[in-house]
């Protein structure tokens, strides 16, 4: 049976249509450019009727979608979701109005992890962290073999773990210092910008700081660009110590990184593994993998999809008859 999985994210929405073997068969994107609730469920409605249209419905065992923020996985209601604004949001509700399918909804960092451990650098390994660098930092761990949870579903917020003391950028959440602040596309950004008065030729900034990507400054940092190589030292010093931390705590086999700034690929694994090793003190040293995730932006969606076929994020594989 074919499932779909749906990856809501602040500013888009995809649906996809999944096989048993993870594999997209097919896809539907949508910009979410009004976030009141209604119409983020139009949109989505609409990129899941795009894909049930295409198939055939009584292919379709059943509908997943990840979600920003906190979510009731019972239900589907979205509890509190930053991004959107929105509490007590019946999400799972609305859709299941809408779709005779069942749908199940949950944290779509949690769903990346699921997609990620099933059928990517996680596969066959029992103990397994996914971190996604994008605006933010995303997250989910698998220990044990099974998605860690946690009371009220609120395991694996790992980027809201502090780094930085005193000396750190604020966080979205209130703290100074968190794993998020600093070593996300968005602290990369930051680190950027508090060298800046160290450089003041630099071309990096030029007086538009507001346009400022991480991906300008990975790209400069890897062309030697002072300003930039400046800010990726501090940028690397954060990112290793948040990862010396999960490892002190999970020790998995394989700590995952996708997101934007991950893409710099060998260029961030060289900086940070001998860093990581450094920091790693009550383990043996260099045992966990730091490799780049293998499902990019599809993550989500397909642990969506694969939330979905088993019936849950928690359900063991369905057995064959
Ligand atoms: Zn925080």
């Amino acid at each position: 049976m074919k499932t779909i999985g749906v990856d809501l994210g602040g500013s888009h929405v995809l649906a996809t249509l999944i096989e048993d073997d993870g594999t997209i068969s097919d896809r539907s994107e949508r910009d979410v450019v009004d976030h009141g609730f209604d119409a983020a469920v139009a949109t989505i409605a609409a990129v899941i009727d795009d894909v049930l249209g295409r198939t055939k419905e009584k292919f379709v065992s059943a509908i997943g979608l990840g979600s920003p923020g906190n979510i009731d996985l019972e239900t589907g209601t979205i509890i509190y979701s930053p991004n959107f604004g929105w509490r007590d949001a019946p999400l799972g509700e609305r859709l299941r109005e809408r779709f005779t399918q069942p749908v199940l909804i949950a944290n779509d960092a949690r769903c990346a992890t699921l997609g990620e451990h099933t059928y990517g650098t996680g596969r066959n390994k029992p103990n397994f962290v996914l971190l996604t660098l994008g605006t933010g930092i995303g997250g989910g761990i698998v220990a044990e073999g099974k998605l860690l949870i946690g009371s009220g579903a609120g395991a694996g917020e790992i980027g809201h773990h502090q780094v930085r003391g005193g000396d750190g950028f604020y966080c979205n959440c209130g703290k100074i210092g968190c794993f998020e602040a600093q070593a996300s596309g968005t602290g990369l950004i930051r680190h950027a910008l508090a060298v800046g008065a160290s450089f003041p030729r630099s071309e990096l900034v030029s007086g538009k700081p507001g346009k400022l990507s991480s991906k300008a400054i990975r790209r400069a940092a890897e062309a030697g660009d002072p300003h930039a190589l400046a800010a990726w030292t501090r940028y690397v010093e954060d990112l290793s110590r948040g990862l010396a931390n999960v490892i002190a705590f999970v020790n998995p086999e394989v700590i995952a990184l996708g997101g934007g700034v991950a893409s710099a690929g060998a260029f961030m694994l060289d900086a940070v593994r001998p860093r990581v090793d450094e920091l790693t003190t009550m383990v043996r040293r260099g045992r966990t993998q730091i490799v780049t995730a293998a499902l990019g932006n599809d993550a989500g969606a397909i642990g969506a999809a694969t939330m979905a076929r088993r019936g849950g994020l928690l359900a063991q594989e369905p057995q064959e008859s």
